[in-house]
């Protein structure tokens, strides 16, 4: 068999390591309890990427708020309605059935649910102490990944990485910042309204227009 040339080998041993290193940190996250160890959380039970593979490198990467009931329970991120609506929006922009729980990378500001809200519907906002404590992972997530392509959804995660900002501002424009692209999205889960103004399907379609041609460009 033909050996590839030295220079491949050594990236292909560098990405190798990489996913290692990505194996290593899903461990000590599973294994996290900082948030119920300092009592903002009765019960810390992180949700992690379910699978690693070498074309996670690179990819697509989702950026949420905190995972809800439904994925605490599957120990799926997305494992709920708001995956579902996510996905469906994935195959407006081209991709396939399935994509979005095998080839993207699914991470989240912090990674245990965090509770019903106190007041209305959904669930409660992870405070910044939590945000800060889960930070590093989501840092170390991002070197180890150098995703092509993020999406930040819904306004706690486009805060995290755009600032300060209304949906009604950002949905349908994007940041490249050299090899890396931002698109923000609205959350997917039906407790957002955002969605029931037309105005607001329209951005959300720029948007996914946007996605469908990264798709083509990047051969995501
Ligand atoms: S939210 Fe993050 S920092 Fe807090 S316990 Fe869960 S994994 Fe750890």
């Amino acid at each position: 068999m033909q050996q590839a040339p030295r220079g491949e080998r050594e990236q292909q041993q560098a990405r190798l390591l990489r996913l290692e290193e990505l194996r290593r940190l899903q461990t000590a996250l599973r294994a996290c309890r900082r948030c119920q160890d300092r009592g903002y959380l009765t019960q810390a039970l992180p949700v992690v990427n379910p699978v690693l593979h070498e074309g996670l490198l690179e990819g697509l990467m989702v950026i949420g708020q905190a995972p809800g009931l439904r994925s605490q329970q599957r120990g799926i991120p997305f494992g709920g309605p708001g995956g579902r609506v996510l996905q469906a929006w994935l195959e407006r922009a081209g991709f396939p059935p399935g994509y979005l729980h095998q080839h993207v990378y699914l991470s989240s500001l912090t990674r245990c649910y965090p509770g019903p809200a106190p007041r209305g519907q959904g669930d409660r906002r992870p405070s910044p102490q939590e945000l800060a404590l889960c930070r590093p992972f989501l840092e170390a997530e991002l070197r180890l990944l150098r995703p092509r392509v993020i999406l930040l959804v819904g306004g706690m995660a486009i805060e995290a990485f755009w600032g300060k900002v209304r949906l009604e501002e950002v949905i349908g424009t994007a940041r490249i910042e050299g090899k890396r692209r931002w698109l923000p999205l609205p959350h997917p889960s039906g407790v957002s309204r955002w969605l029931n103004t037309p105005q607001h399907r329209e951005q959300l379609q720029r948007a996914l227009a946007l996605l469908a041609d990264w798709r083509r460009e990047l051969e995501l």
